[in-house]
């Protein structure tokens, strides 16, 4: 979230950035007259502790029984006072944080402004497989090759669940292994996360998981605990560090983490039905930083080029879009998508969204209170966190089975995989 004292000494610019991103009715006047009342409340009860400790210098000058008594008789009336701003601030901070939730981050001067067809292609690696014979999408190969299951899926867990089988399950293992192996040779430490974490955390990356909605709301709660399933590692490895205060020395922090991703693709009705595109549970490979302000933007290019060496490395015809205003989220100041060319997505191919890497600046370590001290400052600061897809392993599925196939219905196995796949090619089974 952004800092209330920002909001209010920057009203217009915050204004302008929210009709930038296409976010209407944006609590902006609540927060600033939430925050003046905070302010002020918090004034006051420094005023009334004030008092409070003037009163208990005069105790030990007390002489006699009864003017003790009459001192602590006005201490005990200062902390009732205390005790009723204490009340009335709870309930202001509380009002001034559910406002200040629906204000999304400020934007990177140079994100394309606009809504989703404002997005700027900024690169383009190699150029989309050109096939003389008819190619299949990646449903028709998974039931020729016997490489998934989705009526099983659908059976165990319900429409958009899957078992991947055979060489496919293996690739999904080689995926992990390949984009882990690649962040860690980058310095990027691995850990596994747990696929669930509190209600807490994932407000604080930005998730609204309490929303009431369930038409709208985009995660899985756990009932009768104040968990949810993981949409995203982004979400246990930000909370990772939930209340730290790191020391400058130690930043740059880099982590990669495996964990699975549940989302009830809300508001997706009838978009990408088939196959393992857009589905319910998904492994995936992700990057996380915390770092300083001076160094966010460079790392979220170093996240990026890490995101192109990766799919660079398989062998895949993909672009990077610099994502406008628009189409960001909340939580994100700038980011960048890369997009795979998938010759059975719609008609005759098109690019699909493989990885996702954002600079959140400040929004989700104010929320997660994650600060840092240095030598150059005094008291603390707050780091910068960062996110990027090391790899989102059935939409990676996707692209390779549908750029790999052959005219005689296998599939070559990339080369960078085939230590983890044990084979060249997954030929069509007797
Ligand atoms: P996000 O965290 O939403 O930026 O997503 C990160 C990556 O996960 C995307 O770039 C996709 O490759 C993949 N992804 C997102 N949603 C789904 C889904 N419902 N099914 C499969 N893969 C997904």
């Amino acid at each position: 979230m952004l800092d209330a004292g920002f909001i209010a000494n920057n009203v217009d610019a915050v204004k302008a950035n929210c009709k930038n991103r296409g976010v209407s009715e944006v609590p902006v006047e609540r927060v600033v007259a939430f925050e003046a009342e905070r302010k002020k409340l918090s004034q006051k009860r420094g005023e009334t502790a004030a008092k409070k400790n003037a009163i208990s210098a005069q105790f030990p000058h007390a002489k006699t029984p009864e003017a003790k008594q009459a001192l602590k008789d006005q201490a005990a009336a200062i902390d009732k006072e205390v005790g009723a701003i204490d009340d009335e601030l709870k309930i202001i901070e509380g009002d001034l944080l559910l406002n200040l939730y629906q204000i999304p981050n400020m934007t990177h001067p140079d994100a394309p402004v606009g809504g989703e067809a404002a997005n700027k292609v900024v690169s383009q690696f190699g150029e989309p497989r050109k096939f003389d014979f008819k190619a299949k999408d990646h449903v028709d190969i998974c039931d020729a090759l016997d490489l998934a299951d989705f009526e099983a899926g659908t059976t165990v867990a319900g429409q958009k669940f899957y078992f991947l089988k055979n060489e496919a399950a293996l690739l999904e293992v080689a995926l992990v292994q390949y984009a882990m192996q690649t962040a860690v040779k980058a310095g990027y430490t691995p850990v596994i996360t747990p696929d669930l974490a509190r209600v807490t955390v994932l407000e604080g990356i930005g998730f609204m998981p309490r929303d009431p909605n369930p038409e709208t709301r985009q995660v899985y709660t756990v009932a009768d605990t104040d968990l949810c399933l993981v949409g995203t590692a982004e979400i246990t490895l930000g909370g990772m560090h939930m209340g730290k205060v790191f020391d400058e020395s130690e930043l740059p922090k880099r982590y990669v983490g495996l964990s699975h991703c549940f989302r009830t693709e809300a508001g997706a009705a009838g978009r990408d039905t088939r196959g393992l595109y857009r589905v319910h549970q998904f492994t995936k490979v992700e990057m996380f930083a915390f770092c300083t302000p001076e160094n966010s933007d460079a790392i979220h290019q170093e996240i990026r080029e890490l995101e192109e060496k990766i799919f660079t490395g398989l062998g895949l015809a993909f672009h990077v879009i610099d994502t406008a205003t628009g189409d960001l989220g909340g939580p994100a100041y700038r980011k960048y998508d890369l997009e795979a060319w998938m010759p059975g997505r719609g008609d005759g191919g098109a690019y699909g969204e493989v990885t996702s890497t954002s600079n959140c600046t400040d929004f989700q370590s104010r929320r997660l209170n994650i600060r840092y001290k240095g030598k150059g400052f005094k008291g603390t600061r707050f780091v910068h966190t960062l996110n990027g897809t090391a790899v989102a392993c059935t939409r990676a599925l996707v692209a390779i089975l549908e750029n790999y196939q052959q005219a005689d219905g296998s599939v070559v196995i990339p080369e960078v995989l085939r230590p983890w796949v044990g084979k060249d090619v997954i030929a069509p089974r007797k």
